[in-house]
């Protein structure tokens, strides 16, 4: 009937992941993108350990000497630092490019067709139309990202909640000089760094103003500044859209979005690759069922936990004086930033939550 089973649309790590899964279910899966591999794009490039665990459910195992392990996340403003380790496991930094390859790989292992080079111009009820060909689908996948077509073309572009903000990164050939992914908080920007090799660092500034890049904001940061003095960037500055956005709906008839194209939680919460890989799974589980309800509520619930933090994080954005307080409670209490950290990927059930989350609000509002 259709000259495939699953049309993914877009080869990032969502549409990779996707067609992964879907293929592990058996499905005939093809996917085009515009791109060759390996394709960069502005990321900070941290991998948390329930990326890796979700990518590990997906059969893609990431070498042990490919990139570099991180044991937790620092938190630091000009006077205050607090850290905490994972408590399972370490997350871990890697170069876009090189995780990119090692998905394609994956995807051509378990037999995904994929046409690069190739966009996508339209789709019309089951057809993809592409620059000189067309396909039918049973079922189309939008993973092209945060500017999705697809999103459009499908009419699934009512916004139910945005908040701008904008990341840009680089990278620094240094020897990490942490083993904690390091946020470093200032007024109105953060940066933070992911150890991605035993030379090199990724760099991401985020702030809610489009022109503000990384060698303005750095002077701000005089600790980071003196590490980076004198170290030349290896990489070209790359910046994109990096705020929370949701949609009101992600799946329309036989059409699905993934990854970006269904929405973003804030990139500082480092949760946009662990959030593409579990949609991925819910997708693939919803298409072998032939019933995309389930991967509507699936994903409404898989965006619960960061979209959370990230607006706890967005809170110590906005206010210099509840950051100064919570860093400082933090500080003095760093089994209630563990426990964070904790709820951050996925360890911490919601009751355990509630009550770090309550001490934490009577320390600040009595410290
Ligand atoms: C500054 C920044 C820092 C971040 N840091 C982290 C982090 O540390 N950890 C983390 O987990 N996440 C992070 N994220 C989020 C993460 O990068 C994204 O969630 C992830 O890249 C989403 O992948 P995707 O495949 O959905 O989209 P993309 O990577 O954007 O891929 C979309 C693909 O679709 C293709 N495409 C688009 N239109 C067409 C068309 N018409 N035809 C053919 N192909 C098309 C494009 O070529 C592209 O390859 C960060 C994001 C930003 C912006």
């Amino acid at each position: 009937m259709f000259d495939t089973d699953v049309f993914v649309l877009g080869g990032g790590p969502a549409g990779l992941a996707a067609a992964i899964a879907a293929r592990q279910r058996g499905f005939h899966v093809t996917l085009a993108d515009a791109g060759q591999p390996p394709i960069d794009k502005a990321c900070g490039e941290g991998l948390m350990p329930d990326s890796l665990h979700a990518a590990a459910q997906l059969g893609i195992e990431i070498p042990s000497g490919v990139g570099f392990p991180f044991r937790g996340i620092r938190f630091a403003d000009s006077t205050q630092s607090v850290a905490a380790a994972f408590p399972l496991g370490a997350g871990r930094g890697i170069r876009r490019t090189v995780l990119h390859a090692l998905l394609v790989e994956a995807a051509a292992n378990v037999g995904v067709r994929m046409l690069w080079g190739v966009s996508v111009t339209g789709i019309e009820a089951h057809a993809v139309r592409m620059q000189r060909s067309s396909m039918s689908a049973r079922w189309i996948v939008g993973a092209d990202g945060g500017q999705s077509l697809v999103r459009r073309w499908a009419g699934l572009s009512e916004v139910r909640h945005q908040s701008r903000r904008f990341g840009f990164s680089s990278h620094y050939l240094i020897a990490p000089w942490s083993d904690y992914m390091e946020i470093h908080w200032g007024d109105g920007c953060q940066f933070y760094i992911t150890p991605i090799a035993p030379d090199e660092i990724c760099l991401v500034l985020m702030s809610r103003d489009p022109r503000l890049r990384i060698a303005d904001a750095l002077p701000r940061f005089p600790a980071l500044y003196d590490r980076l003095q004198g170290i030349r960037a290896s990489t070209p500055e790359r910046g994109a859209f990096a705020g929370t956005r949701r949609w009101k709906r992600i799946t329309r008839g036989h059409i699905a979005l993934v990854g970006d194209a269904s929405g973003t939680v804030d990139a500082i919460t480092g949760e946009g690759l662990c959030l593409a890989l579990q949609q991925s799974i819910a997708l693939a589980t919803a298409l072998k069922a032939g019933d995309l309800s389930r991967y509507e509520i699936e994903h409404a619930k898989l965006a619960r936990r960061p979209v959370l933090m990230g607006a706890f994080m967005l809170t110590l954005d906005r206010s210099a004086w509840l950051r100064r307080r919570a860093l400082g409670a933090l500080s003095t209490r760093p089994e209630l930033f563990a426990n964070l950290l904790a709820a951050h990927v996925g360890q911490l059930n919601l009751t355990q939550f509630a009550a770090t989350a309550a001490t934490l609000g009577w320390e600040i509002a009595t410290a």
